[in-house]
C-alpha cells in the first residue's frame, strides 16, 4: 500500500484525525531521504507500526507515537522537540520504545540454541537493557504495544537485512519479544513472531516441517469440512443456534515444540487442526461440551477447563478430545466470542473495549509486571538477574488458591514459600507449614496447578537458609537473603 494511502486510512478511522496528520508530517519530514534495507522510503515502516496499533484498536496517542517511534533515534529530530509539539505523554512513549530499541543480544558469538533446548538457556542480552524495558514497560503497557508492533514490522522484512543481522533479530524474537506477548495474552501475535522467526532460526528444521505437514493438513482440513457441518446440526437440534465453527490450523513454531515432545510422531498430535466452536455465553460453553460428549466419546485426560480455571495469561477456553467420526481423534475448544477476542488479541481487548487505558487499572491480572519491576529493582547481580529473569518470567506458570478463592500466579515448581512471600512478606518470614488441599505437606513440595494453599505462621517462626534451596521466585528468595543477612549481621 502506498504511504498516502496507509496515512488516509489512519486518519479517516481517527478520533484525533489533526493529531495523527501531525505526527506524520513531523516524521515524514525528519525520515526524508531515509531507505529502508528494502529499497523502500523509511517512513513506511512507523506507518504499517501504527497500522498495526490501529488494529489493536489502541488510543490515538499511541498511534501517533507509533508514527514517530523512530524518530529521535534515527533523525536530527530530538527527543524534546518530539515533547514540544505533542506533550509529555507521547514523548514519553516514544522515549519507552527508542530505548527499547538498543535492546540488543552482543554482536559477536551469537549462539543459536538447540532446538530441543528450553529456550531460556540461551539469553544473554545486555542487562541493563532489559531493566529498562521492564521499567519501561511496568510505566505504561502501551510502550511494549508499540515495540510489538515495530517487530512485527521489521519481521515481515527481515529477508532484506544482512544475513548476519538476520539470526540476532530473530532470537531475540524468539525469545524475549514471543513470550512478552504470551504473558500479555496476544497469542496471534506470540504465533506470528515464533513462525516468522523459525526459518531464520532453524532453516532445515522448517523446511522438514513445512514438507512433512502439508499432506496431513490439507487430509484433516477435509476431515474437518465434513465434521462441521453434521457439529452446526447436533448443536442446533440441542437449541444452541447462535455458533461460529471453524477451523483453527496451529501455528508452525507451536507444532515443532509439540512434535519433539512426542518423538516426531504426527499421529500423537491430535490438535494438528482443531475445530473452534464460539457461542454467547458460558453456560453454552458447558452445555456445548456436554452435547459433544454425549455423542463421542472424550479421550481421557483431555479435556481441560480452562473457563474455570485460565491460563496465567487469562486464556480462557473448554478443550476437549474425543473419538470423532469414523472414530477419529479430533480436538474442539469452545469458548464465548468475549474468550476469543481476548485470546487472540490480549491485553488490547481491553483497550478496544475502552476498559481503562492505564496499566495501573490492569494490576490485578498483569501484577507479574509489577513484581518484576519490584525484584529488578532489588536484585543487583546480573547473573542473578537473568537466573530470575528466565525463572519467573518465561518460565510456565500456574495458578493456586488461597483459601479466600483468591488466585495467585506463580512460576511452575513453586513451593509454599514462595505462595506466603506472594500473599505478604511477614507471612513468608514467619511460614511454619503448609495446607495443601486440606493436608499438611512439607514446605518444600512443589506446588500444583489448582491447588488451595493455606499458610500456617508461627509467632517465632523464622526463615531458614534451607529454604534457598527449593524457593524458586525472586519475591521469595531476596526477602529470605535480606532476612539472613540483616541476622548475620546482628549475631557478629
Ligand atoms: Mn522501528
Amino acid at each position: 500500500m502506498l504511504n498516502q494511502d496507509l496515512l488516509q486510512q489512519l486518519i479517516k478511522t481517527s478520533s484525533e484525525p489533526k493529531l495523527i496528520e501531525k505526527a506524520f508530517e513531523i516524521a515524514n519530514d525528519a525520515h526524508k531521504g531515509q531507505k529502508r534495507f528494502s529499497g523502500e522510503d523509511y517512513i513506511q515502516h512507523p506507518l504499517r507500526v501504527a497500522q498495526t496499533l490501529n488494529e489493536f484498536k489502541l488510543d490515538p496517542k499511541t498511534i501517533a507515537a507509533g508514527i514517530l517511534h523512530d524518530v529521535p533515534e534515527d533523525t536530527s529530530v530530538s527527543l524534546k522537540e518530539v515533547e514540544k509539539n505533542f506533550g509529555k505523554e507521547i514523548a514519553f512513549l516514544v522515549d519507552g520504545v527508542s530505548k527499547l530499541g538498543k535492546l540488543r543480544y552482543p554482536k559477536t558469538g551469537l549462539e543459536i540454541p538447540s532446538i530441543k533446548k528450553e529456550p531460556q538457556k540461551s539469553i544473554d542480552l545486555k542487562v541493563e537493557n532489559l531493566r529498562k524495558l521492564f521499567f519501561a514497560m511496568s510505566e505504561d503497557l502501551r510502550v511494549v504495544l508499540i515495540k510489538l508492533a515495530d517487530r512485527l514490522d521489521n519481521m515481515k522484512t527481515l529477508n532484506f537485512v544482512p544475513k548476519e543481522k538476520q539470526k540476532r533479530i530473530a532470537l531475540e524474537t524468539l525469545e524475549i519479544f514471543a513470550p512478552l506477548a504470551n504473558r500479555l495474552g496476544m497469542g496471534e501475535m506470540k504465533g506470528t513472531l515464533e513462525d516468522m522467526a523459525f526459518p531464520y532460526l532453524y532453516p532445515e528444521e522448517f523446511k522438514w516441517l513445512i514438507e512433512n505437514v502439508k499432506e496431513r493438513y490439507e487430509e484433516r482440513e477435509k476431515y474437518l469440512k465434513m465434521v462441521q457441518p453434521i457439529l452446526i446440526k447436533i448443536l442446533k437440534e440441542e437449541g444452541i443456534t447462535s455458533i461460529n465453527v471453524h477451523q483453527r490450523a496451529k501455528h508452525y513454531w507451536s507444532l515443532y515444540q509439540k512434535l519433539l515432545e512426542h518423538d516426531m510422531d504426527f499421529e500423537k498430535n491430535y490438535d494438528l487442526i482443531a475445530l473452534r466452536i464460539i457461542v454467547d455465553d458460558v453456560e453454552t460453553c458447558y452445555k456445548t461440551l456436554g452435547i459433544i460428549h454425549k455423542h463421542w466419546k472424550p479421550f481421557l485426560g483431555r479435556i481441560k477447563d480452562y473457563i474455570a480455571l485460565p491460563k496465567p495469561n487469562g486464556y480462557q477456553s473448554l478443550h476437549t478430545t474425543v473419538f470423532c467420526i469414523d472414530g477419529k481423534i479430533t480436538e474442539f475448544q469452545i469458548r464465548t466470542s468475549k474468550m476469543h477476542t481476548e485470546a487472540e488479541e490480549g491485553i488490547c481487548a481491553h483497550w478496544a473495549r475502552k476498559e481503562e487505558i492505564a496499566f495501573k487499572t490492569q494490576r490485578r491480572k498483569f501484577a507479574w509486571v509489577q513484581q518484576l519491576r519490584n525484584w529488578q529493582k532489588e536484585v543487583s547481580g546480573t547473573k542473578e538477574f537473568l537466573k530470575g529473569l528466565k525463572f519467573d518470567f518465561f518460565k510456565n506458570r500456574i495458578f493456586v488458591f488461597t483459601p479466600k478463592g483468591d488466585v495467585i500466579d506463580l512460576p511452575e515448581g513453586a513451593s509454599s514459600v514462595d505462595f506466603a512471600y506472594v500473599v505478604h512478606s511477614e507471612i513468608g518470614d514467619k511460614c511454619a507449614g503448609a495446607k495443601v488441599n486440606g493436608k499438611m505437606v512439607p514446605l518444600s513440595q512443589p506446588l500444583k496447578n489448582g491447588d488451595m494453599v493455606e499458610i500456617i505462621v508461627g509467632k517465632s517462626k523464622k526463615p531458614s537458609q534451607k529454604w534457598l534451596e527449593f524457593t524458586k521466585t525472586n519475591l521469595a528468595r531476596s526477602n529470605i537473603k535480606k532476612w539472613l543477612k540483616k541476622e548475620s549481621m546482628t549475631s557478629h
